[in-house]
């Protein structure tokens, strides 16, 4: 038994998803002793998923990085940070004045702060001159935020989660939302069973809200635009659309109207194998519903057509009239736990924080007026086109800031081929991931616990999260490292804490005027945009949509098939995703020893009827083909998935069996968001048990 006086309770976020569960830590030391949710906490109340309760190990891993390590003649040696700092410094120096300052990339992290995040594109633009910035959004959400900027204004969910919980009706599409964003989930599920909340879902795979839902009806694989827009017809020819507020509120009706007459119910059945019928039925359940929100994620985003598809999904919620008002609108859940933050601070080739463009004169001339520098009007790479810069020469360094890019960005063979190009890569991280074997230099960050900052979760809330413990060894905050390494490069960077950095970018960007750490103190939150006297927004459009006329658009669009299909000889398709128990890759969650023995080792889901077709049963080991690369992996028989469909997760950071090394560099077209979603493949089987 502990003194109680000998007990630190602290309050942090939760850095495993975007849900953004936030509870008290209590610690003694090192030694975490317990996770304590509160009533307070804005998210969650009392409740967190297995991962926020147990998810911990990590920070006290033996594996942890505690030191700088130097590649030297192949190997990497223990450093100090001065001289890892004079390094870098020569280097990023010596590669700007021989390349141009965009031969350098920087990649920001969605599991850092708000503070982290904006410091990253400072550093790349003010320091260094380029607009080569990025973050991993470009892999999951950056097709909704396409689809919602074209649509509605905001690239973020249209209300909060408690929207969500009144809505009568929720739409899911391609959102595994018991897994992925536990917590939330709960909530809904409780909507459903006690409030009769109606959940309609659209997936390729039976998962738990699936096998729970009021309906649950399977598309073939990229095929929700063409039934989103059917179904979107279908309430339009028999006049049951939201008449009032597409006049009142909405443009391009007619346009839009034009734009859907090749998806009539034969075409949508012909082409998603879903029964006209059965489309109907869901078209008179949408537009009869009082209030109804659309929840999607990576099954409707990582496609070619991702900011298609996404923007279809806005389209029918305005055409129901199902925006701007309370327990309506589009809800695009964000995974990582900062990975709204980490765009809405500024990490994007073409943005400054508050997604105001770096081609606009008078915003460029606020920043530059802040800085003291010129800044460059280019808009630069992202995390997807780094790869083919690097292949086409014209990248040179890399900075990357905690993501484990080389197993999980789309056809990893061809990423790290790309990074053994690399005349220079900085890594910083917390633990040796397997982008630290392409690194020159590596320096060991600081985990959210070892930290202050903030994160902004799914709903654009915004919340503090406090030290828990001191960096271990001597790793640092990243926040401290990247104004260390900007010092090093000559700038007069002075921040003592974060404190000042959110001053700084709530100084700078109209989005987050009214942000201070006092507005944010303990478990206060605040929802963006928030104006300079603290007005917070949970609910988006209330007072029109954010175009310069308040009006939404529908935008007309046409179906763009998957970009890989199967045949004769890759005849498999397969589908991944998360598991309840693996945050991502599972760099942080494998080290706890709870997760960890829940989800030994990857494998993959196979339905009972291709198990008994190829002689194979749970626990065979099978090698999969597509056309860029093998895996081998086991089997799990289970009826969530059907036919020739496979699911295999993504916990897997090793080059035998991460699904990147399956899937292709094909990106989504208006957003270059890989499409993971679509591999075609062929199996072997290599031990039957
Ligand atoms: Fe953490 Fe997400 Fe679980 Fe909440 S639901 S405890 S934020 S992983």
């Amino acid at each position: 038994a502990w003194r109680q006086s000998e007990i630190k309770k602290t309050k942090t976020v939760c850095t495993f998803c975007g849900v953004g569960c936030a509870f008290e830590l209590w610690t003694r030391g090192r030694k975490i002793l317990k996770v304590q949710p509160v009533e307070e906490a804005p998210v969650n109340g009392i409740s967190t998923c297995i991962k926020g309760k147990f998810g911990w190990d990590f920070v006290n891993s033996d594996d942890r990085l505690t030191t700088p390590l130097i590649r030297e003649n192949g190997r990497f040696r223990e450093a100090g940070w001065d001289e890892a700092y004079a390094l870098i410094a020569r280097r990023f120096t010596e590669i700007r004045d021989q390349h141009g300052p965009d031969a350098m990339m920087f990649v920001a992290s969605s599991k850092c702060t708000n503070e982290e995040s904006y410091l990253m594109q400072k550093l790349a633009r003010a320091v260094i001159g380029t607009n080569n910035i990025d973050n991993c959004s470009r892999y999951c959400q950056a097709p909704a935020t396409q689809g919602l900027w074209r649509t509605m204004g905001y690239g973020g969910d249209g209300g909060s989660i408690s929207d969500l919980e009144q809505a009568e009706v929720i739409l899911f599409l391609g959102s595994n939302t018991a897994e992925s964003h536990p917590v939330l989930a709960t909530r809904l599920k409780q909507a459903h069973k006690h409030r009769g909340q109606k959940h309609i879902v659209f997936d390729l795979r039976r998962h738990e809200m699936a096998e729970r839902a009021d309906i649950f009806l399977r598309p073939k694989p990229g095929t929700d635009l063409i039934w989103l827009s059917a179904v979107s017809k279908y309430i339009l020819d028999h006049g049951l659309e939201d008449e009032a507020f597409l006049k009142e509120k909405v443009k391009h009706l007619e346009e839009y109207r034009k734009s859907l007459e090749p998806f009539t119910m034969e075409y949508a059945e012909e082409m998603t194998g879903i029964a006209a019928s059965r489309l109907e039925e869901v078209a008179r359940t949408l537009a009869a519903a009082e209030t109804l929100c659309a929840v999607w994620a990576m099954g409707v985003t990582q496609h070619v057509a991702g900011s298609d598809t996404s923007t279809a999904i806005a389209n029918l919620l305005l055409v129901t009239g199902n925006s701007a008002r309370r327990g309506t609108g589009a809800y695009p859940m964000r995974g990582h736990n900062n990975v709204q933050g980490c765009s809405d601070f500024g990490s994007m080739p073409d943005r400054f924080p508050g997604y105001e463009f770096v081609s606009d004169d008078e915003v460029r001339a606020r920043y530059e007026d802040s800085w003291g520098v010129k800044l460059s009007t280019n808009s630069g790479y992202n995390n997807h086109t780094l790869v083919e810069g690097i292949h086409d020469g014209k990248i040179k360094s890399l900075y990357i800031m905690g993501e484990e890019m080389a197993i999980m960005d789309a056809d990893a063979h061809y990423v790290q081929s790309a990074f053994d190009k690399l005349e220079f890569v900085v890594v910083q991280d917390i633990f040796f991931s397997r982008t630290c074997e392409h690194a020159d230099v590596i320096l060991p960050a600081a985990p959210s616990l070892e930290k202050e900052g903030t994160f902004v979760n799914t709903e654009r809330r915004l919340q503090r999260l406090y030290q828990v413990m001191e960096p271990l060894g001597n790793s640092k905050p990243d926040w401290l490292i990247q104004t260390e390494i900007a010092r090093a490069l000559g700038a007069d960077w002075d921040y003592p804490s974060p404190r000042e950095i959110m001053e700084e970018a709530a100084s700078l960007a109209p989005m987050f005027a009214g942000v201070t750490y006092e507005r944010l103190e303990g478990y206060k939150s605040l929802q963006w945009p928030i104006a300079a006297d603290g007005t917070d927004t949970p609910h988006l459009y209330l007072d029109g949509f954010a175009f310069p006329d308040g009006k939404a658009k529908l935008y007309p669009l046409e179906f763009t098939p998957p970009s890989e299909q199967t045949d004769e000889e890759f005849d498999l398709h397969v589908n991944n995703g998360r598991l309840l128990e693996t945050f991502h890759e599972g760099n942080l969650t494998h080290r706890s020893a709870a997760l960890r023995s829940q989800v030994p080792m990857n494998f993959v889901e196979v339905s009972p009827q291709l198990a008994r077709k190829r002689g194979i049963q749970s626990g065979s080991l099978v090698k999969l083909i597509s056309r860029h690369g093998e895996i081998q992996v086991r089997v799990l028989v289970t009826d969530r998935v059907e036919g020739k469909e496979l699911y295999i997760p993504e916990n897997a950071t090793d080059n035998i069996r991460a699904i990147n090394l399956l899937t292709s560099d094909e990106a989504d077209k208006d957003s270059d968001t890989p499409a993971y979603k679509e591999i075609a493949a062929k199996m072997e089987v290599l031990e039957v048990d």
